[in-house]
């Protein structure tokens, strides 16, 4: 086993679960599989693929996901195919010739063509195993159902003794046992590892304003500076939008959503996953495909509906283990907006509950990882000093005067009004719909100038978050004083806010790219080149537009920085490194050797 994972893969060892997850297969035994994005699911079922007599049949949802997986085993000299609607018929004779004769290892199969198969390819080859993968698309309840998956419970009446392995990222027990259930899967063990993601950066910035929005945006890809990242936002008109303003600040970027064509999305996602643009600007409906391992960083330009998207989405960043960056703008707007959503969708109180664990993510002054772990049932003693709650713990100052002002210019307008109305008041700015109304006599207004507007917006969510006050969804979002807010306003009670800090501390590149505080799998690693580094991203680059495959797939971010901190000169020593292959040493020793020894004479 181990022997296979070195020369496939090019690693030493595995990580929790995989090897016990093997075994089971290798026992004939099925199995569900929990992992995060990211996790390692993949080698579960390769391996003992490798390791079994026939072919193994996985089904995946989606041709860019089978494409991502075929390449990169076949990068790593493992005989594969994708099965799908997008192959022209002579390839699919080819295909068909290769399983029959057993040539094949692995077969990626969409789930429509497996059901068509089933009583005549499927017949006529010898299978090893079923992988499932995405396997919580059979689910309803899940966010990319997929109505193919659910007839995929014949799988175990027509082939009973061949084990099925399914997988998938999302961990809610309604999925998990609709996937057991549909696959008929027998006495099937469950596989779940841990949620965490420490080489995850956790960052959220709160009560920002569009301009604001923007240029920390720009600050924040200026830090990431040829480093891949995607953009999450609520609309199809905002991914447009958010892009152009990128695109004006020399940022290369491009658009997806599910309103553009076809073709335009394809080229989208393809000039992403080969690195020919640096942003995706993006709607829910990118990354299910994206398998890219170098995504280095994740921004929610708005408020996610849930946790489990929220992390779904993070997840897409730091797949090799490497650190990479999230960041998450809170803002009252998109709180009311999804909350309306939420309100007038038909699961209403289940997703109203999902909205206020997410924002109860958003406004923690306690460590963030432990509130998304404890979402995902899993308890943590310790803070994980790798966001930005850990690093910058709050600090408070008695705020009653503050919250009086906020309290007193809402009672004075009879509880008439909402956040941005109230902050105009207090700031003393004379709005049209402000005078019109005669606020510019009330005798708070202007008595909150000294502060920002950007650091009230902070403030009227800090008064949210403590109870001071209430939106009443139903009446225009009007802020409503609730009880403890009268003992505020009264003076019979005094309140702490937190202090607001907006001095960026710009990011040390050199540091964050060593190991997180508490890494799982990320090898500790000597002191790198950054120079060096550079040069081999282009040599890697070169190599795979001249195979016409992703960079990523040629060596992930995670070897280049091992070849950059150890430099070795021999093909032996270059294959010692972690993510080196047999068949990609030979492939490419030669010449990241030269590459590597050219750079050591140069200096
Ligand atoms: P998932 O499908 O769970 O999202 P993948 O199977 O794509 O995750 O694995 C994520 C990354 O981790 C890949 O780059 C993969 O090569 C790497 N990986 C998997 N298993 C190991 C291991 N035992 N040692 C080192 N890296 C591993
Ligand atoms: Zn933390």
């Amino acid at each position: 086993m181990e022997h296979i994972l070195k020369k496939y893969f090019g690693y030493d060892t595995f990580r929790p679960l995989q090897k016990d997850i093997i075994n089971h297969v290798n026992d004939n035994k099925d199995c569900l599989v929990l992992m995060p994005t990211g996790g390692g699911k993949s080698i579960c079922y390769q391996v003992p693929a490798l390791m079994r007599e026939g072919t193994a049949i996985v089904v995946s949802p989606l041709i860019s996901l089978m494409k991502d997986q075929v390449e990169s085993l076949r990068a790593n000299g493992i005989a594969t195919a994708a099965l799908n609607s997008n192959n022209d018929e002579n390839e699919n004779i080819e295909i068909r010739r290769a399983c029959i004769s057993g040539k094949l290892k692995l077969l990626y199969i969409s789930p429509e063509r497996l059901l068509l198969e089933i009583d005549y390819l499927l017949q006529d080859m010898q299978i090893s195993l079923f992988a499932i993968d995405e396997a919580h698309c059979i689910s309803q309840w899940g966010h990319d159902f997929r109505p193919e998956y659910t007839q995929m419970g014949v799988l175990h009446q027509r082939f009973p003794h061949i084990p099925i392995v399914a997988l998938t990222a999302t961990a809610d027990k309604i999925t998990r046992q609709d996937i057991i259930r549909q696959l008929h899967l027998k006495d099937p063990k469950l596989f779940i590892s841990s949620f965490d993601r420490p080489n995850l950066n956790l960052t959220v910035k709160r009560g920002y304003q569009q301009r604001e929005k923007h240029s920390e945006l720009v600050r924040f890809i200026r830090n990431h500076a040829d480093e891949s990242g995607i953009i999450y936002c609520m609309s199809r008109s905002k991914t447009e939008s958010v892009a152009k303003m990128l695109e004006k600040q020399g940022i290369s970027t491009a658009v997806y959503h599910a309103g553009l064509p076809a073709q335009v999305r394809d080229q989208a996602q393809s000039d992403f996953i080969n690195d020919r643009v640096q942003v995706v600007c993006a709607t829910i409906a990118f990354g299910m495909g994206i398998n890219k391992s170098n995504v280095r960083w994740v921004v929610h330009y708005n408020l996610p509906k849930s946790i489990e998207s929220f992390y779904q989405e993070i997840g897409r960043a730091g797949r090799d283990g490497m650190s990479a960056d999230t960041l998450l703008f809170y803002s009252l707007g998109d709180l009311i907006l999804l909350t309306k959503f939420a309100t007038d969708s038909n699961q209403q109180s289940v997703n109203l509950e999902k909205l206020q664990r997410i924002q109860q993510y958003a406004e923690a002054d306690i460590c963030r990882r432990r509130i998304l772990l404890n979402y995902f049932g899993e308890q943590n003693e310790k803070d994980c000093g790798n966001c930005d709650v850990c690093r910058n713990p709050p600090e408070r100052f008695d705020g009653t005067v503050i919250i009086q002002k906020a309290l007193s210019a809402i009672i004075r307008t009879n509880q008439q009004i909402g956040s941005n109305m109230l902050i105009d008041i207090l700031r003393g700015s004379f709005s049209a719909d402000l005078v019109e109304k005669g606020y510019d006599k009330l005798k708070t207004f202007g008595a909150g100038r000294d502060i920002p507007g950007r650091d009230w917006q902070d403030y009227v969510l800090q008064m949210l978050q403590l109870g001071y006050i209430e939106i009443a969804y139903n009446e225009n979002n009007h802020l409503k004083i609730t009880e403890s807010g009268t003992h505020i306003l009264f003076g019979r009670k005094t309140a702490e806010l937190v202090i607001i800090k907006r001095i960026e501390q710009p990011y040390d590149k050199k540091k964050k790219k060593a190991a997180p505080a508490k890494p799982l799998f990320v090898a500790e690693m000597p002191n790198e080149d950054g120079d060096l580094f550079e040069e081999l991203k282009a040599l890697r680059k070169q190599l795979a537009s001249h195979e016409a495959i992703p960079p990523y797939i040629v060596f992930s971010d995670k070897v280049l920085h091992q070849l950059a901190a150890i430099q070795p000169v021999t093909i032996d020593q270059f294959g010692e490194i972690s993510g080196v292959g047999e068949i990609k040493k030979n492939k490419y020793g030669k010449d990241f050797i030269s590459l590597i020894k050219q750079f050591k004479t140069g200096r």
